[in-house]
């Protein structure tokens, strides 16, 4: 373990720079460490092993007595979906707004370790002391209820930790990004930002959830057959929208996907939904007319095991569409999901669905981050003297550092582990650490590059061969070798007939000394058996042999 006694303000990213946004960020003040965040992300088709990775929190873990919280800015699954996994390893005390503390509870009730977990639902916008850290949250419109932005203020100046943002001057849900709030600090001198750069490329304003409103009311009101909208679980201003052009269209709503039956619970019970009826459960959906039934459901990034995959499956217990029946993707297709989404929509096109995606005849999705006009809008009330981007790749980044720097602030790019000194001068990164993807392998936590999942890449691409061979006391060999090749050869195919014949005539071709002792006997016996699947398939499958001594 490692003492570092640094008296300084530093910034360190353990995740959320790259293109898997997976946030973890920490604080350190004088040696005392906060975290900001604690999310997962997706291995997609970059890590098809591993369907969910969080990240490394081995250097956070090393310090855990130092750490005095983990503070949460929103209730998206990139900011809080890794608590349940990781919290066991912090222990830390957790502070979130009340909407993402009643997300987190279900989370941690589902992990069996609520009970353990100090979790402190903090009023919205308040103002609180979390050890040495002076926090501020700040009110900012997001694509989930409750977004905070997070200043911190220190003897070495205040960083505004921005969180996912964006301007919208009638989100729908709570009450518009705290500009106000922004310009105070502003005055009062800031020191850094570090910002938001998901849609740093794009031009002009992100638009507003109001106008998303307008749109699928329209569109719904018209639409003959059965109707599902796709759209992200914890979007509850869009759930809201989609439930209130039904009900003006003259239908009724169920939710399909247990992810949004979770945001719809902790929705009710943070005071949102109020005037909006039960939502019908799958069951019941199946037994109302078509034109008097919309569906909300899961699935928009092309998720598997998602109620929208099944559905394009035709594999959903409840329902199926077809013919006259309309799709609405009110979502965007995130990064790295495209070829899975694609699938999706191949498949309700073939059923005979209309799908509608968004577009500007259809604008029912708008982006729940900042475009270029309105990062430029926070510069200028904000004025940081350095910026920090995260969240987006390289390219999103430097776009952003470019755009801050018209603002006066110097900018910085930094990766994932690297240690950003804040204060005092100069600003620049001190130390780099480690940091890394990890993968939630059931209960277990793997590092994709450890040897469990290197054998599960070999595996899904080269298939796996066991080989079981027994041998008497001279390492003579008894009956015929098994031989197992799940994913390469069928159960029973020829050709493992042919291996084992191969591998038991080349076992006791082997010299007598080698064949009486296990060790190297077993490792010869893989080689053969290694040679022996080579010559056939060309490929090189991960090859295990049990040896038997009879
Ligand atoms: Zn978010």
């Amino acid at each position: 373990m490692t003492f570092e006694t640094t008296d300084d303000l530093a910034f360190l990213p353990l995740g959320g720079t790259g293109e898997i946004g997976m946030n973890l960020n920490v604080y350190r003040l004088d040696g005392t460490l906060l975290a900001v965040d604690c999310g997962i992300g997706f291995g997609g088709s970059e890590f098809p092993e591993a369907e969910i990775l969080v990240p490394d929190p081995a250097w956070l873990v090393e310090r855990r007595d130092r750490l005095v919280g983990l503070v949460i800015t929103h209730a998206h699954e990139d900011h809080l979906g890794a608590v349940a996994s990781l919290w066991p390893l912090l222990r830390c005390p957790l502070y979130a707004s009340p909407f993402a503390a009643a997300v987190l509870r279900r989370k941690l009730g589902e992990a069996g370790i609520l009970g353990e977990v100090k979790l402190h639902t903090v009023p919205l916008a308040s103002r609180l002391l979390v050890g040495p850290f002076d926090l501020q949250f700040l009110r900012v419109a997001h694509s989930v209820p409750e977004a905070q932005a997070l200043a911190i203020r220190t003897p070495y100046g205040t960083v505004l930790h921005t969180g996912d943002w964006k301007l919208d001057a009638d989100p729908l849900i709570g009450p518009p990004t705290d500009e106000a709030g922004f310009a105070a600090l502003g005055r009062e001198g800031v020191l850094a930002m570090v910002c938001d750069s998901t849609n740093a490329l794009v031009d002009g304003f992100s638009g507003s959830e109001a106008g998303v409103r307008v749109a699928l009311t329209e569109l719904i009101a018209e639409l003959k057959g059965r109707v599902a909208v796709a759209c992200f679980a914890t979007n509850v201003a869009r759930v809201e929208s989609i439930t209130r052009a039904a009900m003006a269209a003259g239908r009724r709503v169920a939710l399909f996907g247990r992810s949004l039956r979770n945001a719809d619970a902790a929705a009710r019970e943070t005071g949102y939904f109020k005037d909006i009826p039960p939502f019908l459960d799958e069951e019941e959906a199946g037994y109302l007319p078509d034109d008097e039934l919309l569906i909300i459901c899961t699935g928009s990034q092309g998720e598997p095991r998602s109620a929208l995959a099944k559905i394009a499956a035709d594999t959903h217990p409840q329902i199926s569409l077809g013919e006259g029946d309309t799709v609405i993707f009110s979502s965007r297709m995130i990064p790295g999901n495209e070829k899975a989404i694609m699938a999706v929509e191949s498949a309700l096109f073939r059923a005979g669905c209309r799908v509608i995606t968004p577009d500007s005849e259809h604008p029912v999705h708008v982006s729940g981050h900042p475009a270029k006009e309105e990062l430029r809008r926070l510069y200028d009330l904000v004025k940081p003297r350095h910026a920090v981007p995260v969240h987006g790749e390289w390219r999103h980044l430097q776009q952003h550092a470019a755009l801050a720097r018209d603002f006066g602030a110097i900018p910085h790019l930094i990766e994932d582990g690297d240690m950003l000194r804040l204060g005092p001068d100069p600003v620049e990164v001190c130390e780099t650490v480690q940091s890394g993807k990890l993968a939630v392998d059931g209960a277990r936590l793997l590092p994709l590059e450890g040897n469990v999942l290197g054998a599960r890449r070999r595996m899904l691409f080269n298939g796996v061969v066991v080989g079981s061979l027994a041998v008497d006391e001279a390492g003579r060999v008894r009956g015929q070798p098994q031989i197992s090749a799940p994913g390469l050869f069928d159960q029973g195919e020829e050709a493992t007939n042919q291996i084992a014949t191969d591998l038991a005539r080349l076992v006791n071709d082997m010299p007598a000394g080698l064949r009486r002792e296990d060790t190297a006997l077993r490792e010869a016996a893989r080689t053969a058996l290694r040679k022996a699947i080579g010559r056939r398939v060309r490929k090189r499958p991960l090859v295990e042999l049990h040896l038997l001594r009879v």
